[in-house]
């Protein structure tokens, strides 16, 4: 295998794919249905006994949901994924799949509000319990919060509102160093815009429902992993312990997943453990949907990132603005950081302060037309939306502050309409917020 790779594009529309073994179809088929014939007494020992590959049961595996799977494999160049029914489901199950039976989990608060709020208040009745570090621009504040039960350190690629970028090659080396595996959600940064594995993660997690599907129509989500992460250091017993279910056929000896799946140990506990038990399986019908969507990301998001610095330049020369906060702004704070890791650009999600008192926020957010105004991100549509009474609502004025969010943040997520149309929407809004003030 001396020839060169496929490009990300050629990937993004292909991989996963083969047409010869799915009847000649050239469009990826739904297989909805819910079980698989055994096919025969032997067959069905050697599938159950995960001697031969095969479908099952759709909980645990469906050939649509694995061209998914495959396709976002190929696309972060990893050794395998497992896809779930939600961006949620899968930050749950890599973060029991590290911790179960106890441990904590090292993280920053700048996170997607409904994974902060599981941490911190859910997570901790199941003995997984969770610390924020002080300073999360400083990667050695991750270092010194390392304890012994520490079993992860997790981040986002961009943050969710602010749009901020973490040193994540540091925090990487931290997290190697105490033999723990770096967890990034990738959902901001997308695989085409971020190289997780490049940059030192060892378990990527996509909400699928944001760009991955970019439509807005469907939850999803996926775990990824490049199977480089040392499982049997010690701190993951439960990686090396011995299953009747992976025993030796021939003899009977039981196994654990490190020695069956050496390749994709955590992907494959995942779907062997949680998908089989917990069961937040992904829909064949959404895998499709999703696929659909993975065809043009690249398309997508290079003209949400080239329409959003249209609308950053607006925001910043905008006197009703207090900040802006997107990674590649100039002046912005992470903008070095920015271009180290993004260099085909930060996304298209950012905040901004609205300068104006609560009541004009109101008018303003009442005013705009084209922006729709809903807690998604990612979708062709452009979004808006008031994160402090909304999408981070769940958390309380002292964490919101520890999390760097104002008050007055509006966070953006720009689609795919033609920018001048979208600036024009957010200044007759402003006009209309406005108006008063300039009445007196
Ligand atoms: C939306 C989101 C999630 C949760 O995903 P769902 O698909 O809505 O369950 C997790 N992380 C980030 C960064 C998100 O934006």
């Amino acid at each position: 295998m001396s020839e060169k790779p496929l490009g990300f594009d050629t990937l993004k529309v292909r991989a996963g794919y083969e047409s010869s073994e799915h009847n000649y179809s050239v469009a990826v088929p739904i297989y909805q249905t819910a079980s698989y014939d055994l096919g025969g007494v032997e067959r069905a020992e050697k599938l159950f006994g995960l001697e031969e590959a095969g479908f099952l049961y759709t909980r645990i595996g469906n050939p649509t949901v694995a061209v998914l799977e495959e396709r976002l494999t190929a696309l972060d160049k990893g050794t395998g994924a497992v896809a779930v029914a939600s961006g949620m489901a899968a930050v749950a199950y890599t973060l029991l799949n590290l911790a179960e039976g106890g441990g904590r989990i090292l993280t920053t608060p700048r996170l997607y509000g409904g994974t902060f709020d599981a941490i911190k208040h859910l997570f901790p009745k199941f003995n997984v319990h969770v610390d924020f570090v002080e300073n999360s621009d400083d990667p050695e504040t991750f270092r010194r919060a390392i304890g012994p039960d520490t079993k992860a350190i997790l981040i986002e690629s961009i943050s969710n509102p602010n749009a901020t970028i973490l040193d994540v090659e540091a925090i990487a080396e931290i997290a190697h160093d105490n033999g723990i595996p770096l967890v990034i959600d990738n959902t901001f940064g997308t695989p085409y815009l971020f190289d997780s594995f490049a940059h030192g993660a060892d378990i990527i997690i996509y909400s699928a429902t944001k760009a991955i599907g970019g439509h807005g129509t469907t939850l999803g989500g996926v775990i990824v992993e490049n199977g480089k992460f040392d499982w049997s250091n010690g701190k993951f017993p439960h990686f090396e312990e011995p299953q009747y279910l992976l025993r030796d056929q021939a003899t009977g000896r039981e196994r654990s997943i490190l020695e069956v799946f050496p390749n994709a140990p955590f992907a494959t506990r995942v779907r062997l453990s949680y998908l089989a038990y917990f069961g937040a399986s992904l829909s064949p019908f959404d895998a499709f949907l999703l696929i659909q969507g993975l065809v043009t990301l690249s398309e997508r998001i290079d003209k949400q990132v080239s329409n959003a610095l249209k609308i950053v330049q607006y925001l910043q020369s905008n006197d009703r603005v207090s900040w802006v906060s997107h990674p590649a702004a100039d002046g912005n704070a992470y903008k070095t950081l920015a271009d180290k890791y993004f260099p085909k650009g930060a996304g298209s999600i950012f905040s901004f302060g609205f300068k104006g008192n609560e009541d004009q926020l109101k008018t303003f957010l009442n005013a705009v037309k084209l922006f729709s105004y809903h807690a998604n991100v990612g979708d062709a549509r452009s979004l808006i939306i008031n994160s402090p009474k909304t999408t981070h609502g769940e958390l309380n004025p002292e964490e919101q502050a520890f999390a760097g969010i104002k008050p007055e943040t509006v966070r953006l997520s720009i689609g795919l309409e033609d920018a001048e149309d979208l600036i024009a929407d957010l200044e007759q809004a402003f006009e209309q917020a406005f108006v008063e003030t300039y009445s007196l």
